[in-house]
């Protein structure tokens, strides 16, 4: 299958175990740094390209040291990245990630991020893929407005779509997010976004009122596994049982195993356990891409349970 993914594309900041929370006028220092690739759909592309897809990834950089970094992790992770555009008017993002072992900040600087428009990911040719996936739409601010058109022409190319809606910063979610599923496919939020964008926190509410006849939405509920409805039914599929190392990139691991059996037309309730197998396994490595599955080990897992 040929995927195109467009999306964020940033630098994660990683500042590991914090003597105290840095407060305004103090110094504070933490026991580890790393400086990777972040962004949900990368870690969502790079998954899909580990399980055997062709995927193309379609996102805005600087012309700086953080955009190459960008780049040449991508394309180490098996995703062809000859579709980013490069704009020295805009700096690459980044994100700060002040960590402890129970809960983490995050501080984001959009920079080009904010800055990609539709017409650039369809200048670039929709013909020849399979599916066109969208993630984190609350950072890809220019896109937002643009997204139904672009949906709407993807579909027009003979592609589905889908969408992860990401956390919205600015908690005001929007109506536009619903309106926009007249045009997608797949829409995989997790559980927060699911309330923020219905007001519901029972999941089977939250996925009714989804329901427009077209989109399949997938909650993705953290450790309490995950859920949709078929036919009206709700179908749930528990988390696997698994120790994890650092959960950081479940969601975009789980979405790359679920496109990657619906695509191939699998039963719905098979595609959430692929999917929910691809989530577990991710979270036994750091970061969102060490330990992402290939087929193979997805089902090798599926058969030891
Ligand atoms: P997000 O990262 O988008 O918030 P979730 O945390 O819900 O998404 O994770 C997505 C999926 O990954 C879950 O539905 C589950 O199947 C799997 N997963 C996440 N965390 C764990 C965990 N601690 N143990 C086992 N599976 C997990």
């Amino acid at each position: 299958m040929r995927f195109l993914v467009a999306g964020e594309l940033n630098l994660d900041l990683i500042l590991r175990n914090y003597l105290s929370f840095p407060a305004l006028g103090q110094e504070t220092l933490v026991e580890d740094v790393t400086l990777t690739l972040g962004s949900s759909s990368a870690i969502c592309a790079a998954g899909l390209a580990k399980l055997g897809n062709f995927v193309a990834f379609t996102g805005k950089l600087g012309v700086d040291s953080w955009g190459d970094m960008c780049v040449e992790s991508l394309t180490r992770l098996g995703v062809d990245a000859s579709r980013v555009m490069r704009d020295a008017g805009v700096k690459t993002g980044l994100t700060v990630s002040i960590t402890s072992p129970r809960d983490r900040a995050m501080v984001t600087y959009l920079g080009a991020m904010a800055t990609m428009r539709a017409a650039e990911i369809s200048a670039g040719g929709l013909d020849g893929f399979d599916h066109l996936h969208v993630s984190s739409i609350f950072l890809q601010r220019a896109l937002r407005p643009e997204l139904p058109r672009l949906l709407a022409l993807a579909h027009e190319h003979g592609l589905t779509t889908s969408i992860d809606p990401g956390f919205d910063p600015e908690e005001k979610w929007g109506r536009d997010v619903i309106d926009m599923l007249a045009d997608v496919d797949v829409f995989l939020p997790n559980e927060v976004e699911l309330k923020g964008l219905t007001g519901w926190s029972d999941p089977e509410q939250g996925l009714r009122a989804f329901e427009n006849g077209r989109t399949l939405t997938v909650a993705k509920l953290g450790g309490d596994g995950c859920a949709a409805l078929k036919g009206g039914k709700l179908v749930r599929v528990a988390a696997f049982p698994v120790q994890p190392v650092d959960t950081t990139g479940a969601g975009d691991s789980f979405n790359a195993g679920f496109l990657h059996a619906w695509r191939r037309s699998a039963p719905l309730e098979d595609a959430l356990r692929f999917a929910a197998a691809c989530g577990a396994i991710s979270t036994q490595g750091a970061g969102g891409t060490t330990t992402q599955a290939t087929e193979e080990q997805a089902n090798e897992f599926l058969q030891r349970r």
